[in-house]
């Protein structure tokens, strides 16, 4: 089900996470499986599978995140540091959950992507 995937549990309390933020608009959890020694995802109230289903006209749904993440990193003092944000998107972008969500990675130097 669209509305059934792990993240929307957790914004309904249904399974535990570390919840760093919350808003009328969005969650932030800390990672199960951090790739970083700071990794956060932010997750939309709104439901969409992937970045595909996102139309122009709720633009701000992806805006909020990416706002969010950095107001998070100035809050917990690394946005001057530095930090990375992603977005996978199925097969090839390597997305495993399918309600979309930001990564916010951080606390070391984490390489030119790609590289
Ligand atoms: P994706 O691969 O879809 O871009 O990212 C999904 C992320 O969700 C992965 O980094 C994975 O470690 C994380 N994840 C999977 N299950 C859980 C969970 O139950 N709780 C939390 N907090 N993160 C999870």
């Amino acid at each position: 089900m669209a509305d059934d995937t792990i993240f929307h549990k957790i914004i309904r309390r249904e399974i535990p996470a570390d919840i760093v933020y919350e808003d009328e608009h969005l969650i932030a959890v800390r990672d199960i499986s951090p790739q970083a020694p700071v990794h956060v995802l932010f997750v939309p109230k709104e439901s969409f599978a992937t970045l595909n289903d996102v139309p122009s006209s709720q633009a701000e749904v992806v805006g909020r995140l990416a706002v969010a993440a950095a107001r998070y990193a100035k809050s917990e003092g690394f946005a001057e540091d530095g930090y990375r944000i992603v977005m996978n998107c199925n097969a090839h972008g390597g997305q495993t959950v399918f309600q979309i969500h930001l990564h916010l990675l951080a606390g070391a130097p984490l390489g030119h992507f790609g590289t």
